[in-house]
C-alpha cells in the first residue's frame, strides 16, 4: 500500500472576490520508505501542497489518503490527530523555541502527544535524539549558542520525537551555507534508510533535489513527469543559502 496516493488534489485560496487557483488538480503516489524531493519555482504552490500534505490545511477539491484514510474530509480535531500521530516538520527558519534548552525544544512536542510518558523518558527519549543528530553535549545550550546548522539538527530532532512515519521538510537547508546543507542532507537520507521513515523534502535547488530517489516537478499547479535516480548517481552541487 502506498503511503500517501493523491488523486485530483485542489487548492484554491479566496481573496476577496478573487479566486487564486494554485493546485489544480495533483495527482501522485508516495510509496513507504521514499526519499522524494518535490521541486518548483518559487510560487509553483509547493508550501500549500506540504500543508494539505500535513494535515495544516484542507483541499477544496480532490482526495488526499493517508495510510489508507481519506484525510480531506476530517475534522480539524481529527486532522490533528493524524497530524501528531503520523508526522513530523522541518522548515527553513528552525522554528525553535528562543529562550528554551535544545533539549526541551524537542521535548516540547511530547508535552501535548497522546503518549503517556513520564517526565525522565521524555528527557530519554529527547536526550537519545540529540545525540542521534550529534548534539549529545549541546542539550542545555539555548537555540541562540548553536549556529544555524545545528539548530536546524535540533529541529530535526524535535520533528522525530513522536515517532513520524512521514517526515514533512519544507525547503529544511533554505538558511544554511552548502557545505552545512549536504550534512543535513545526508542526515536525511540517514534517517531515511536506517528508520524507513518517508520523507518529502521540497526545494527549488537541484543540487539539494539530487540527493532524494526521486523528483516530483510542480509547476503551474501541477505535476509533470517524474525522474527517478539510480542510488550511484552523481549529484550536481548544492546551491544553499538563500534563493
Ligand atoms: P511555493 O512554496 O512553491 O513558493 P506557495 O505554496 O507558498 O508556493 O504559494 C503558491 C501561490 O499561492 C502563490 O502565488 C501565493 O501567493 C499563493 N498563496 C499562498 N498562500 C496563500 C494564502 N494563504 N492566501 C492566498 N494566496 C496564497
Ligand atoms: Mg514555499
Amino acid at each position: 500500500m502506498d503511503l500517501i496516493e493523491l488523486k485530483n488534489l485542489q487548492k484554491t485560496y479566496h481573496l476577496g472576490e478573487v479566486d487564486v487557483p494554485v493546485l489544480k488538480g495533483i495527482s501522485a503516489t508516495v510509496a513507504r520508505g521514499e526519499l522524494v524531493a518535490l521541486m518548483g519555482a518559487s510560487g509553483s504552490g509547493k508550501s500549500t501542497l506540504m500543508n494539505l500534505l500535513g494535515c495544516l490545511d484542507r483541499p477544496t477539491g480532490g482526495e488526499y489518503w493517508l495510510e489508507g484514510r481519506e484525510i480531506s474530509g476530517l475534522s480539524a480535531r481529527e486532522r490533528a490527530r493524524v497530524r501528531k500521530q503520523t508526522i513530523g516538520f522541518v522548515f527553513q527558519s528552525f522554528n525553535l523555541l528562543p529562550r528554551t534548552t535544545a533539549l526541551e525544544n524537542v521535548m516540547m512536542p511530547l508535552t501535548y502527544s497522546a503518549e503517556p510518558l513520564s517526565e525522565r523518558q521524555m528527557r530519554e527519549r529527547a536526550t537519545a535524539l540529540l545525540s542521534k543528530v550529534g548534539l549529545g553535549d549541546r542539550v542545555e545550550h539555548h537555540p541562540s549558542q548553536l549556529s544555524g546548522g545545528q539548530q536546524q539538527r535540533v529541529a530535526i530532532a524535535r520533528s522525530l520525537v513522536n515517532r513520524p512515519r512521514l517526515l514533512l521538510a519544507d525547503e529544511p537547508t533554505g538558511n544554511l551555507d552548502s557545505r552545512t546543507s549536504v550534512d543535513i542532507l545526508k542526515m536525511f537520507q540517514d534517517l531515511n534508510r536506517t528508520e524507513g521513515i518517508t520523507i518529502i523534502l521540497v526545494t527549488h535547488d537541484p543540487g539539494v533535489a539530487h540527493h532524494a530517489q526521486r523528483i516530483i516537478h510542480i509547476k503551474d499547479g501541477l505535476i509533470e513527469d517524474g525522474e527517478a535516480f539510480a542510488p550511484e548517481h552523481e549529484p550536481p552541487a548544492v546551491g544553499g543559502g538563500r534563493p
